[in-house]
């Protein structure tokens, strides 16, 4: 992923859409955020793509909403105007679904934190200026984590892999490394302490833009189906007349309409101020039914094509993947949703 895009995108006024002004952003909310995404999946942009193009939209929330002017100025503003590149570093070799457990220190030593450990499967890590990194600056559980912004460059601070995967091919996934790295006490974002309620507060809007990736290719997909399935000719007709394949087309419609009007709603909720958070693992969740079950028939569809690399559906089929497990897996995201809509013994 060449930096420049990010500096195109910020010209076109893409990357601060959703963020405010003061902070250096487009303004507008999440629906604004959404429409983009939208516009951007229509025209065959990858779920890759957009999560490495837009890694800025899980690496900065906090601090902007931190309202700490110094970090606004030094990190936010700056990635806004695509200058800048910045992760966010939650995820352990020992465990991504546990958060309250996660293990990287941070030792307060005067005015520096000394920070050890190791995070992995990092979004744009590899070319990351700065990493938003969940640390343990207290006790075990939810209340002893903080969240501190790591600079590339700290001496300690290092890249140790770059991760080869499945999809998200134009994506860099980064195993990151923490050996006794001094980061000053100003690039701690918040309230010491705050780290996971900070991260659960942003998850939700991960949650929502994620169900939108799935939906998003989902649509893409269908419509790449149904220009092919009239294109391809079997048994002397187009595929599309046959009634099996129009029937199989609408379902796949159908689950697309189904997971874009639920998330929609769901993201107009949450821009009203309601909270959402059982709702955004719902959300997600639909979508991604759409986007496994319509991902799949649209490579079937497209019969031998579909299976070759260079045909678009082949990727998104690939892409689709990874949305059950990053920013909070099915299983975890459930689990949550029945604590939260009271199915508990
Ligand atoms: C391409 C990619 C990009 C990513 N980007 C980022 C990023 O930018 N920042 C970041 O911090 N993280 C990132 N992640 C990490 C991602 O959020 C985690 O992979 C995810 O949270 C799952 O954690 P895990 O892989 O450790 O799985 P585990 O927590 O080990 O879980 C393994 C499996 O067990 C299931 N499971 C776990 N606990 C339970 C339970 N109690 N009951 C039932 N089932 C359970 C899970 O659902 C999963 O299916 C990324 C991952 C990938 C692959």
């Amino acid at each position: 992923m060449p930096r420049g895009l990010h500096l195109a995108a910020a010209r076109q006024g893409l990357l601060g859409i959703g963020f405010p002004e003061s902070v250096g952003g487009e303004g507008g909310d999440l629906l604004d955020s959404i429409a983009v995404q939208e516009a951007m999946f229509e025209e065959g942009a990858s779920s890759g793509l957009m999560a490495a193009l837009f890694t800025s939209g899980i690496a900065l929330p906090h601090l902007a909403a931190s309202g700490d002017d110094d970090l606004i100025d030094r990190f936010v503003r700056p990635t806004l105007a695509g200058r800048l590149i910045g992760s966010l570093a939650v995820t352990e070799p020992g465990g991504g679904s546990d958060v309250a457990s996660i293990r990287t220190t941070a030792r307060r030593d005067g005015a520096h934190f000394v920070v050890n450990g190791t995070k992995t499967f990092i979004t744009s890590g590899v070319r990351a200026d700065f990493v938003t990194t969940a640390v343990r600056t207290g006790g075990p559980g939810h209340a002893g984590i903080s969240l501190l912004v790591v600079e590339k460059g700290m001496p300690g601070f290092t890249v140790d892999r770059s991760l080869a995967k499945l999809g998200w091919h134009c994506s860099d996934t980064a195993e990151l490394g923490y050996a006794d790295v001094r980061v000053p006490v100003a690039n701690l974002v918040g309230d010491e302490g705050s780290g996971f309620a900070q991260i659960a507060e942003q998850f939700v809007v991960e949650r929502i833009a994620l169900a939108v990736h799935a939906y998003g290719i989902a649509a893409r997909s269908l419509a790449l189906a149904a220009s092919y399935t009239r294109e391809r000719e079997t048994f002397g007709k187009p595929l599309i007349a046959n009634q099996v394949v129009r029937h199989r087309l609408v379902e796949m419609h159908r689950r697309v309409e189904v997971a874009r009007s639920y998330t929609h709603a769901v993201a107009a909720r949450h821009v009203a101020g309601e909270s959402v958070v059982a709702e955004a693992c719902l959300a997600k969740q639909t979508a991604i039914e759409a986007s496994s079950y319509v991902c799949d028939e649209a490579v079937q569809l497209h019969g031998g094509m579909g299976y070759l690399r260079g045909t678009e559906v082949e990727r998104h089929y690939r892409d689709a993947r990874i949305l059950p497990i990053g920013g909070g897996s099915t299983e975890v995201l459930t689990d949550l949703a029945a604590r939260l809509l009271g199915y508990t013994p």
